[in-house]
């Protein structure tokens, strides 16, 4: 049973690697005809995983599980908690892209638009392409961001807050932890976009190397960097978080500068994930060296 599992994992891992690596829909549409993306990172997290419950009560009743999602939209195949597995990837910003974001002071780099434009357009043919390939064998799948009732709600807790989050699957899937700028820093950095799918699948679960979930951000760890409050253009970040309504009202602006200056429809930001500590990688040693041992980081002091 455990085989079979775990044959699971490396066969959609696989998939999702072979769809970056073949389709012609990753691409960002400029004339060198570049990728979007090269690789990705595959987590799982069973459906039957108590943080699910967590997040719903920490988020609010509208937060759905794993278990609500699949059985809403795949009603002719009924699954409990424990039949269900998350499949969650981040695709890392490639090198060129996170280059040419780094020297952005006010607005995107086109690079960077063009991912968040035409980069996120392939990581929505990619959910498609994993949904459809794990029904073609048998294994009912939905893609929770793809469905017509996911929403953003006000929340008067989190300013905005979604039916679900990318972020905090791949972060339930072992992927990575939270930021000081809201961001989720993973093995490669915080610069990526994220994805992901719910099948009637066993698969193993990814172990969690953290017990903290902030654990990568040098701010939580030690006190120390805060670098993303200063690339960001509006102060959208301080010591006290992530100003969710400043930065979507940055990101709205920028839609002028996009059309105006790259002559294409879209919009972006993404300067506090590039040009900073965590952009490519985890930059808290102890919590690094521990992932490479496959051991859990140290836990991380209590705030002053
Ligand atoms: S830039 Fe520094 S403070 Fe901000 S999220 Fe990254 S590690 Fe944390
Ligand atoms: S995406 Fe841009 S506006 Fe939003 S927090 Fe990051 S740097 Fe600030």
């Amino acid at each position: 049973m455990e085989k079979d599992a775990n044959i699971a994992g490396y066969w959609v891992k696989a998939l999702i690697e072979k769809f970056i690596a073949t389709s012609p829909l990753n691409t960002m549409q400029n004339e060198d005809g570049e990728p979007a993306w090269d690789t990705a990172l595959v987590g799982f997290a069973s459906g039957a995983d108590p943080i699910w419950q967590q997040y719903k009560e920490y988020v609010g009743a509208f937060h759905w599980t794993p278990w609500e999602v699949f059985n809403q939209h795949c009603p002719e195949e009924p699954a409990a908690a424990a039949e269900l597995t998350v499949i969650s990837w981040v695709l890392p910003q490639r090198q060129a892209v996170r280059k040419a974001n780094r020297l952005a002071k006010k607005y995107p780099s086109e690079e960077w638009t063009r991912i968040r434009v035409y980069g996120e357009a392939f990581n929505v043919d990619l959910r498609r392409h994993v949904v459809k390939s794990l029904k073609d064998v048998g294994h009912a799948a939905v893609a929770p961001m793809l469905v017509p009732n996911w929403t953003i709600v006000k929340s008067q807790r989190f300013s905005y807050a979604s039916s679900w989050s990318e972020r905090h699957v791949a972060h339930a899937a072992g992927l990575g932890t939270f930021g000081l700028c809201d961001g989720l820093i993973t093995a490669r950095g915080k610069a990526m976009r994220v994805g992901s799918v719910v099948a009637k699948i066993k698969i193993q679960s990814t172990p969690r190397p953290y017990a903290d979930h902030r654990a990568y951000c040098l701010y939580f760890a030690n006190g120390t960097c805060g670098k993303c409050i200063d690339r960001c253009p509006v102060r959208a970040i301080t010591t006290a978080g992530h100003d969710k309504e400043k930065c979507r009202q940055h990101l709205a602006l920028s839609r002028d500068y996009v059309k105006k200056t790259y002559n294409f429809e879209g919009y972006g930001c993404g300067l506090c994930q590039v040009g900073v500590p965590c952009e490519s990688g985890i930059p808290v040693k102890a919590a690094r060296e521990a992932l490479e041992r496959g051991e859990l980081p140290p836990p991380p002091p209590p705030l002053a």
